[in-house]
């Protein structure tokens, strides 16, 4: 405002008023203030325009001092605005990229959770089915968890569970779908795969977990997982093989726990 009534209106300080003060007034003060301050600032800026109008510059510069005035406000004004576009688009795709992994992602493993499950289980059975290739199911459930929880402790448990979802992520390809069902349940989705394929997959995994040593308060501890098996429908109905999965993860646990069990109905595998 002083800059406007000594150079004159055309000096372009006018320019800082109007894109600093609304943005920052509407980033800066609760909704129901911005709109009435917003404008307040118009009504000051009307009455600077009159002011000025009327007055005339208090300190007059020759035409070229005022030219280069006006133009230097210019650019430093769109250097701000810039800025500020800038500064808050890099705020607002951080805050979308922590908002989609809060939304899809388990935050102790860092695996899909369920809803990021359906989405990519979704799109890798449409392909399979265009394709015409076989997709399975793996179940996979730690063996007396709640054993591991009562010895050592929650945190303990916690560790135990990062741990053993990293083994399974590295035993499984990448175009397998693996996510942290429930508490201590891991369910992948193996596209181009075969219950015969995947009940070797999932041996290789029980071997894995099993012979594993996981260090926990300075002791080494052994843990085993039960796996079962569901080969998916022609007519890729997920529910009804998760269903037949965890079937099989039951008679994996009645039969004595630490194996791999193949869905009874439609086992290639038995
Ligand atoms: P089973 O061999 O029959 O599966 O025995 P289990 O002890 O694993 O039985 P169950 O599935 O009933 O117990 C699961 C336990 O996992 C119970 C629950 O306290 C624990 N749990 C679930 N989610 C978490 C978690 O995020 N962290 C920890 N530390 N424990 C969990
Ligand atoms: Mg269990
Ligand atoms: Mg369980």
């Amino acid at each position: 405002m002083v800059g406007s009534l000594l150079l004159g209106w055309d000096s372009g300080f006018h320019y800082f008023l109007m894109m600093l003060s609304v943005p920052l007034l509407v980033i800066g003060t609760p909704p129901r203030r911005a709109l009435p301050l917003t404008g307040a600032v118009l009504v000051a800026y009307a009455a600077l325009y009159a002011v000025c109008a009327w007055l005339g510059p208090l300190r007059p510069l020759p035409p070229l001092q005022a030219g280069i005035a006006m133009w230097v406000n210019i650019v430093l004004v769109f250097g701000m605005f810039y800025a500020i576009a800038a500064y808050y688009r890099v705020r607002v795709v951080d805050a979308e990229r922590q908002l989609l992994q809060m939304a899809t992602i388990d935050p102790l493993t860092g695996l899909a959770n369920r809803t990021q499950f359906h989405a990519r289980a979704a799109a890798e059975l449409s392909r399979m089915q265009r394709s015409g290739e076989p997709v399975t199911l793996i179940l996979a459930d730690v063996d007396f968890f709640k054993r591991i929880n009562d010895e050592f402790g929650h945190d303990a448990g916690d560790k135990v569970l990062v741990r053993l979802a990293a083994m399974l992520r590295e035993g499984l390809r990448d175009c397998d779908v693996l996510a942290r069902w429930g508490g201590e349940e891991f369910l992948a989705l193996l596209p181009a795969c075969d219950s015969r394929s995947a009940y070797e997959v999932a041996e290789r995994l029980r071997l894995a977990v099993a012979a594993a040593q996981i260090e926990i308060g300075g002791r080494a501890l052994s843990v085993t997982m039960s796996f079962g098996i569901a080969e998916v429908d022609r007519d890729h109905d997920l529910l009804s093989a998760t269903t037949r999965a965890d079937r099989a993860l039951y008679r994996s646990k009645h039969e004595g726990r630490n194996r791999v069990t193949v869905d009874a109905e439609r086992a290639v595998v038995a």
